[in-house]
């Protein structure tokens, strides 16, 4: 078995502060690789930084919409210096939260705008955040169509998701899709085409059915990947292998032998 974890936090307690240890669990879990998505400048760098020296992690660099404040001057340039110095697999996470109290719609459209272009340039996939704004997020998507990436933590129906497959975007499915309740998700992971699925953790935020929010690990992702297999009637071993293609084809990583 072969999994990999699309999203996940290496950088943040308290996962860096045992990485080792995470790792550890990860791999006897089967989960072999990981994408550790930046959120501001500093994250970006360690992502970057843990990914130069563990050829098993892989590193996003970008700007989130949480991380904004009123005085945020956002510039691509630190952004493409970092790409250039350190090749990053993926501009991320990026996006719009309108989840946020007092964010500003037009602040958060410019800073993606911005982000967006530098994938396009630096011809990167991207990895995309969005609560509450998904048909602005779709809006501005449509303007870059030779952008793509994955909307990670998807948590909505199949109709929605729908729009982002029929822009070439891949759907990330996480810890949500493990709990019986999810009626919308569960739905959406019956429907979206098999070689646009990714799994994913968000550790150590998004908990799941049986792991609390804020301590979730990599390895969680056996039980994302378990849930989507019951679904689809896969096996365990399929759906792994299915849905780590489909990270290193869209993260266009070398195969390792
Ligand atoms: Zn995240």
């Amino acid at each position: 078995m072969k999994l990999f974890d699309t999203h996940c936090h290496l950088t943040d307690s308290p996962l860096a502060q045992d990485l080792d240890g995470v790792l550890q669990r990860a791999l006897s879990f089967g989960v072999e690789n990981f994408m550790v998505p930046g959120y501001d400048l500093i994250s970006s760098r360690t992502a970057c930084r843990l990914a130069s020296a563990n050829p098993l992690i892989h590193a996003a660099i970008g700007l989130h919409p949480a991380w904004l404040t009123p005085a945020t001057n956002f510039s691509p340039e630190p952004f493409r210096q970092l790409a250039r110095l350190r090749a990053p697999a993926a501009i991320g996470e990026i996006g719009l939260d309108y989840a946020l109290n007092d964010y500003s719609a037009a602040q958060q459209a410019e800073v993606l705008r911005g982000q967006l272009e530098l994938a396009a340039i630096m011809s990167l996939p991207v990895i995309i955040h969005c609560r509450r704004a998904f048909e602005p997020l779709l809006l501005i998507l449509r303007e870059f169509p030779g952008v793509f990436g994955v909307l990670h933590a998807y948590g909505g129906g199949p109709q929605l998701a729908e729009k982002f497959l029929s822009l070439g975007h891949y759907i990330g499915f996480g810890g949500g899709l493990t709990r019986p309740q999810a009626r919308k998700v569960r739905e959406t992971a019956l429907m979206v085409p098999v070689e646009r699925i990714l799994l994913e953790t968000d550790a150590p935020y998004i908990g799941s059915h049986s792991v609390a929010k804020g301590e979730s690990e990599p390895q969680d992702v056996l039980a994302v990947s378990q849930s989507l297999a019951d679904l689809r009637g896969w096996g365990l071993a399929e759906t792994a292998a299915l849905t780590t293609a489909n990270a290193f084809r869209l993260f266009n990583l070398p195969e390792r032998i």
